[in-house]
């Protein structure tokens, strides 16, 4: 692509190694920033691993990984990692204050043509924007998790962002083999304003006895052809992000539709927050994602 070779990932995490990973086996020139070298260490790590699994089902050859692996340079300090950005992909944990604070330095420290995208998850663009010289440049860039395996890339444009920025960073996620939808910014997107009330709904009727949980997750996946069921998915998203994300759809509309579920809100305050944690709608064996049906929604019926 003509106008992007050079682009800056901050905050290398679960999604952010997974940005680098896919900018980087499509040749670009990546940069990838946390403010704590055992994230960035821990990236890099899961990266090579990731690229192994791409290997052995034949999607990548050793040449590749090894390229790929050599597009990638780590930075502690953020002046250092985006002085050539042509886009900056910034994907650090899902905080307001956090994310106005480094989209008020990568202003200050990018240069003026850089794009600068957030792959938040429901945080409004158009208030990022805002605290920025360049809001036309600013555009919500939402992969999905994991991101190697993931196609779509949810665009999201903030108030004034520009029709240009929209055109590069469409045409750009079309060249890394993902597929583009573009969406306004409002509250959840797309995505989060259908799939959390869906999540929701399903808690709402194990909070009522209206089913257990097995058997809630079981209809959906049956019934409905959904790879997971709400309650399992709520599990692998984190019930603390899934409250955070509520509590953004129900400030947001102003409606009572978007309320979260009392069971959810409980749940996220004893700290039974899915897989994260060990235990959610159903328990997990320490370090794995392998689950075993809980009791305690049993006990409650
Ligand atoms: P994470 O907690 O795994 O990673 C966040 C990283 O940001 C950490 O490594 C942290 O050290 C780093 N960080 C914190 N402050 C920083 C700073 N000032 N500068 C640079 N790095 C900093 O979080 P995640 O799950 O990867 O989520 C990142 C973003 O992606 C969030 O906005 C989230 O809403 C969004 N998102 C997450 C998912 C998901 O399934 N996890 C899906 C889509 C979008």
């Amino acid at each position: 692509m003509n106008s992007i070779k050079n682009i800056t990932v901050v905050g290398s995490g679960t999604m952010g190694n997974g940005i680098a990973h896919v900018f980087a086996q499509a040749g670009f020139n990546v940069s990838l920033m946390d403010i704590r070298q055992d994230a960035l260490d821990k990236a890099v790590a899961t990266i090579g691993k990731n690229m192994d699994r791409q290997i052995a089902k034949g999607a990548l050859t050793e040449e590749a990984k090894a390229a790929a692996l050599g597009n990638i340079t780590t930075f502690t300090e953020m002046a250092n990692a985006v002085v050539d950005a042509d886009l900056i992909v910034e994907a650090a944990t899902e905080n307001i204050d956090l994310k106005v604070k480094i989209f008020q330095q990568l202003d200050e420290l990018a240069p003026a043509k850089t794009i600068l995208a957030s792959n938040t998850s429901s945080i409004s663009l158009t208030r990022i924007a805002s605290h920025t010289k360049r809001p036309g440049k600013v555009i919500g860039m939402h992969f999905m998790n994991p991101v190697p395996v993931m196609r779509l890339v949810e665009i999201i444009n903030g108030y004034a962002t520009d029709q240009e920025v929209t055109d590069v960073i469409r045409e750009l996620t079309t060249f890394i083999n993902k597929v583009p939808c573009v969406v306004n910014d409002f509250p959840g997107f797309i995505s989060n304003r259908i799939l959390m009330p869906l999540i929701n709904e399903a808690i709402l009727a194990l909070q009522e006895g209206v089913a257990d949980v097995q058997d809630i997750d079981t209809i959906m996946k049956l019934g409905m052809a959904h790879p997971m069921g709400p309650l399992q998915l709520a599990d692998f998203i984190g019930l603390d992000t899934c409250f955070s994300i509520m509590n953004v759809l129900h400030m947001g509309f102003g409606n009572q539709k978007y309320a979260p579920a009392t069971l959810l809100a409980n749940m996220v305050q004893a700290g039974y927050l899915g897989v994260k944690s060990g235990e959610g709608f159903y328990k997990y064996t320490p370090g794995s994602k392998e689950m075993v049906v809980s009791d305690r929604f049993r006990q409650r019926r």
